[in-house]
């Protein structure tokens, strides 16, 4: 069985040979057999076999017989006509040896001649086969597939080709496909394990040592290693190389910018040290910055403390902004008003304003309003504020005292023996009572003194004993010459406590009864 392109080879060289010798067709359709011996070897004996040619004839219309004489001629005949009513018009032409095989062999394979047919009707198609356009037409039946090409005038070629041959070829294919395929997959895998072991574990090995260096960014004096001396091995210097300029460049860069965040701190600090007020700032509890005047205050104090730091400075830490704190460092109080800024990340700056002189101040100024300053006795306000802070404005036992005529005393000797009397007099009070009993200056000659005590007679006692102790005090004039003088005393006793102002009244009444009474005596009821 033929393949499809050596029938159509040997039909295209049968046709050119057929054109070549111009056969005319025609004139060719006479009844008898007309040898033609076109060679040559014309007068070449021929032993030709009449009856086979004829009979070969009467069925193909071409007939190849080997010519029997010692040069091996091939002849080849033909006939023109129909096998049905052989009409003997042919020609014989001697051929070579290649031409009479290939005949031979497209004659033996499924193709036969037959003469065209109008009323043949069958797909047409055009096939290209070395650069020739041919129609044919095709007939399908199972796996056989007929091919009729139009040869002469009145000749088809007809070819049947045989597809159950493709299975065959198809086994053979798979076959040799599988084969090149097993070679291939060993050769690549023999490819792959020689390119492992000399490029991919390399650059597996480099791989992970660039996972080092990236995850330790801060290392800047990593450097890859690679034993191999190939291109690897000079890539990866070049890499090092690049790591170690860019170390260079970094700690260049680093130093730089440290030297300049050294220079803003300096300044920063210098500004915020050159601020009259304590600063610090901190982060939650803890202490992150301090400036000069926050040392010259805690200072030393800070140093010593640091282990009590918490204890020192927790109501400085836990401040309302605008309020004032105070805190105790050495024995003594401190006193700041406290301002509080956020600043960012959760941190603080907070600002103590020492306000603790004039605390002090103040605190003298409240004190000396409080006092008589002639007597350093309370005066009347000094007197009242103690009463709401100690007694809470009940008491028990209260004595006024009114100097006797002491007008005359500032008309004899002058203003100012009046006042050493009225000192004297002070004192006199102060050293005869109790700690606990408290004496205040109310008016101008008029003392005021609150006691506790049991009992009517208790207090009545006390009067008589201060009002003697005056009567029996020598006092001097501007000459040297001694005088005495005497004071009037009203008190008043209330065993369940009452309010000053409430026993005041009764006391100025009693002293208004001592005055009138004649001076020089103590009622107390
Ligand atoms: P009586 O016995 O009625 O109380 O007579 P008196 O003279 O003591 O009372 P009066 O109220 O008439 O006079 C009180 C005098 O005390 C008048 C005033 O000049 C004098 N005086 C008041 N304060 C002071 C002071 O601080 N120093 C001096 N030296 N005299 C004062
Ligand atoms: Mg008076
Ligand atoms: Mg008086």
């Amino acid at each position: 069985m033929w393949a499809r392109n050596e029938a159509f080879r040997a039909f295209y060289m049968l046709k050119e040979f057929w054109d070549e010798k111009k056969v005319d067709l025609k004139n060719s359709t006479t009844a008898h057999l007309d040898v033609v011996i076109d060679s040559k070897q014309s007068n070449e004996a021929m032993d030709i076999d009449t009856d086979l040619l004829v009979s070969t004839l009467q069925k193909e219309p071409f007939a190849l017989l080997n010519v029997h004489n010692d040069t091996r001629k091939y002849a080849l005949f033909t006939l023109i006509g129909s096998a049905q009513a052989p009409l003997y018009g042919g020609k014989i032409f001697f051929v070579d040896e290649v031409l009479a095989k290939r005949f031979s062999e497209f004659l033996q394979g499924s193709v036969q001649f037959v003469p065209l047919d109008a009323s043949l009707s069958l797909p047409s198609s055009t096939l290209f086969f070395e650069d020739r356009e041919q129609r044919y037409l095709t007939h399908k039946s199972g796996s056989f597939t007929d091919i009729y090409i139009p040869f002469t005038a009145s000749l088809y070629v007809k070819v049947t080709f045989d597809r159950g041959i493709f299975a065959f070829m198809k086994e053979d294919l798979y076959k040799s496909m599988a084969y090149f395929i097993s070679i291939l997959a060993i050769i690549l895998a023999l490819f792959y394990v020689l390119l492992d072991r000399l490029v991919l574990s390399t650059i597996r090995h480099i791989s992970q040592q660039i996972q080092t260096l990236k995850s330790s960014p801060n290392n800047m004096s990593l450097r890859i290693t690679c034993k191999s001396n190939d291109e690897l091995g000079t890539m990866v210097l070049w890499i090092n190389a690049m790591l170690g300029e860019i170390e260079t460049y970094q700690k260049k860069e680093l130093g730089a910018k440290e030297a300049l965040l050294e220079e803003e701190r300096n300044f920063l600090q210098t500004i915020i040290d050159s601020w009259q007020h304590a600063l610090l700032v901190i982060d939650h509890e803890k202490i992150l910055k301090v400036n000069d005047a926050f040392k010259k205050i805690f200072g030393s104090a800070q140093e010593r403390l640091s282990t009590q730091q918490e204890a020192l400075f927790a109501p400085l830490l836990h401040a309302q902004n605008h309020e004032t704190i105070k805190i105790s460092l050495l024995e003594r109080p401190f006193f700041f008003i406290i301002n509080t800024k956020p600043l960012f990340q959760n941190k603080r700056l907070i600002t103590l304003t020492d306000v603790s002189s004039f605390n002090e101040q103040l605190q003298t100024l409240q004190k000396k309003a409080m006092l008589d300053p002639l007597t350093s006795l309370l005066n009347r306000s000094g007197i009242l504020t103690l009463l709401e802070e100690k007694f809470h404005s009940h008491v028990q036992g209260l004595l006024l005292f009114d100097l006797d005529h002491f007008k005359r005393v500032n008309d004899t000797y002058g203003h100012p023996i009046g006042d050493e009397v009225l000192k004297a007099f002070s004192n006199v009070l102060t050293l005869n009572a109790r700690g606990t009993d408290v004496i205040g200056r109310i008016g101008g000659e008029e003392f005021v003194m609150i006691l506790s005590c049991e009992t009517l007679e208790q207090l009545q006692h006390s009067a008589e004993k201060f009002r003697t102790k005056v009567e029996a005090l020598s006092l001097q004039g501007t000459q040297g010459e001694s005088f005495s003088l005497t004071v009037s005393i009203g008190g008043v006793f209330n065993k369940m406590g009452a309010t000053f102002e409430s026993l005041y009244e009764k006391a100025d009444q009693n002293l208004y009864e001592a005055k009138r009474k004649g001076r020089n005596q103590s009622v107390v009821s």
